[in-house]
């Protein structure tokens, strides 16, 4: 069972920390609400995140404004994605909580590039 990595308080989490700019992080994009940058773990090339600006743990936590903008730049970074790594499909992946396998506690959602036979294991279980 995966578990979070980062317990610390509000403001000193691990993407707290890359939104304040005190940890290094590849940003690709970013505006009032969210930010987007690379994943330190490319699953595969062009692999990004898009995080709240405001540390929320889960999507539980959300604003309807965060949850709206947070879709609004996963639909950007696809695009862009798209341009520029010409993969065969994009999946998104939002994990909530531990037992959901999230293992950073601030708010992100996953931009994965797939192509085919790319052993990835990310499709839903039914299958
Ligand atoms: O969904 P989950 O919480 O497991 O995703 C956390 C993601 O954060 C991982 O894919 C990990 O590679 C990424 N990460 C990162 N930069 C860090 C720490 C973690 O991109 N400094």
């Amino acid at each position: 069972m995966p578990e979070f990595v980062d317990h610390s308080p509000p403001g000193e989490c691990i993407f707290c920390r890359i939104v304040h700019q005190e940890l290094p992080a590849a940003l690709v994009y970013e505006d009032a609400l969210t930010l987007a940058f690379m994943d330190i773990g490319q699953v595969t090339p062009g692999h990004v995140l898009v995080a709240t600006r405001r540390h929320a743990a889960t999507l539980l936590e959300l604003t309807p404004a965060e949850a709206a903008a947070v879709m609004q730049t996963a639909q950007r970074m696809a695009q862009a994605v798209q341009t520029a790594f010409a993969p065969a499909g994009i999946t998104l992946l939002q994990a909530n909580g531990a037992a959901g396998g999230q293992t950073v506690a601030h708010f992100h959602m996953h931009v994965v590039p797939r192509h085919a036979d790319d052993g990835i294991k990310l499709s839903w279980p039914r299958k």
